[in-house]
């Protein structure tokens, strides 16, 4: 049967393919960084990475590694109820629950097996899921596995997202889900008015942190921190891949019996491999370091402060963003792609998004800004789209 079902996948393929939406993935050479190494030896300034704090190759996380690497062996071979629990799970659980300031904290393989399993060990069909629309896929796909009843609303829209609790006051128990921060525009879920409706109308409401977890808010709490809302979210989920030193893991932390029963039903937890010790390690030091000091924090603000004023000044049309992502409008697919490609020749790696990543005729390159950026490093970014802007013929000559 194969060679049937690979004309079809040949088929499939170039479709893909001819409607411009083939990924092809950049080989790199270095650690990840500021500054890396493309395959053809180049070497490039970063500014499409997850390593909001400039973790991802940091001293104190590669010794903490190292050590654990040494202590506690490589690998767990078992999920976490069987034999895969170590000291060092069981203390990085405890200071991801520190850190958000909630009850307890439940480690999984990556954030997105966490939204796999949240939700389906915890409502039925007699219950409500409301999502916002631009929502992480974890979290589609996680609703998918689960009964409850589905509604949704446009993104961010509070209005909407009413609407939708009405319309769900006849279920059992309702549940709000949002992304902390929204990916493609770097805007923050309004967690203020989210909270107020979920008072309101009887629900409980749960936060991806992914993009906000170590960026937003005044020492990186997350939009929790910066809408004041600290403890009072009943369910959080986030990453370890990306501000929080980029290797793998995910969690989910919150109230005390929502974890305790995740430990029993969740399927990701109860079916897949525990973290490896080295990843735990580190990131227990990653969480330690953040409770000395939020300079990283301080200088990722300060830096996207910089950025977006500068590229603001320079006459682009830029996203407003709470959040390390900015969001260089440029409408137009083909430009955002002629755009990014003329970026890497001068040396900066941005990459271009457009439908349907994006809707149609919103094509723009997302910047993420990072501590690890020197001012030098974003007066050249801010250069390069300059002049390509102007070549472009977006900027007028100035
Ligand atoms: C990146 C991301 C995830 C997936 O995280 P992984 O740990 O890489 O699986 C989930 N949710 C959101 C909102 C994300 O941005």
């Amino acid at each position: 049967m194969f060679e049937r079902f690979k004309t079809h996948l040949t088929k499939v393929l170039s479709e893909i393919e001819s409607a411009g939406l083939y990924k092809n993935e950049r080989i790199i050479l270095s650690p990840q960084g500021a500054v890396i190494r493309v395959s053809d030896g180049k070497e490039v300034l970063n500014f499409c990475a997850n390593n909001y704090l400039g973790l991802s190759n940091h001293p104190e996380l590669k010794a903490a590694a190292t050590e654990a690497l040494e202590t506690h062996g490589y690998g767990m071979s078992s999920v976490r109820f069987i034999c895969g629990t170590q000291d060092l799970h069981k203390q990085l659980e405890t200071e991801i629950s520190r850190f958000f300031g909630t009850e307890d904290a439940i480690l999984y393989a990556a954030c997105f097996d966490a939204n796999g399993g949240v939700f389906e060990p915890l409502l039925t069909e007699e219950d409500a899921i409301i999502s916002d629309a631009l929502n992480h896929a974890s979290i589609i796909d996680g609703v998918r596995l689960c009964k409850a009843q589905r509604y949704r609303y446009a993104n961010a829209d509070m209005d909407e997202l009413e609407q939708q609790l009405k319309l769900a006051q006849q279920q059992r128990f309702r549940l709000i889900v949002t992304d902390g921060v929204f990916s493609m525009d770097g805007n923050v879920a309004p967690l203020d008015r989210i909270y107020e409706l979920a008072k309101q109308y009887d629900a409980i409401v749960m936060v991806d942190e992914s993009h906000s977890a170590g960026v937003v808010g005044e020492t990186g709490r997350g939009v929790t921190e910066l809408y004041n809302l600290k403890g009072k979210i009943e369910i959080i989920t986030g990453t370890l891949g990306k501000a929080f030193g980029g290797a793998i893991g995910g969690f989910t932390t919150g109230k005390k019996e929502i974890i305790d029963l995740l430990r029993q039903r969740s399927r990701p937890y109860l079916f897949s491999n525990s973290i490896p010790p080295m990843v735990a390690a580190a990131g227990i030091r990653m969480f330690q370091l953040m409770e000395t000091t939020n300079e990283l924090q301080e200088k990722l603000h300060q830096n996207t402060a910089y950025f977006v004023s500068k590229m603001k000044k320079a006459g682009f049309d830029i996203k407003p963003t709470a959040s390390a992502i900015c969001a260089v409008m440029l409408y137009d697919a083909k430009l955002a792609q002629e755009f990014a490609a003329r970026m890497l020749d001068e040396g900066i790696y941005v990459v271009g998004f457009y439908y349907p990543v994006v809707p149609k005729d919103q094509a723009r390159i997302r910047v993420q800004l990072s501590a690890a950026h020197t001012a030098v490093q974003l007066d050249q970014c801010v250069d390069a789209f300059c002049k390509t802007g102007k070549e472009l013929g977006l900027l007028k000559n100035k």
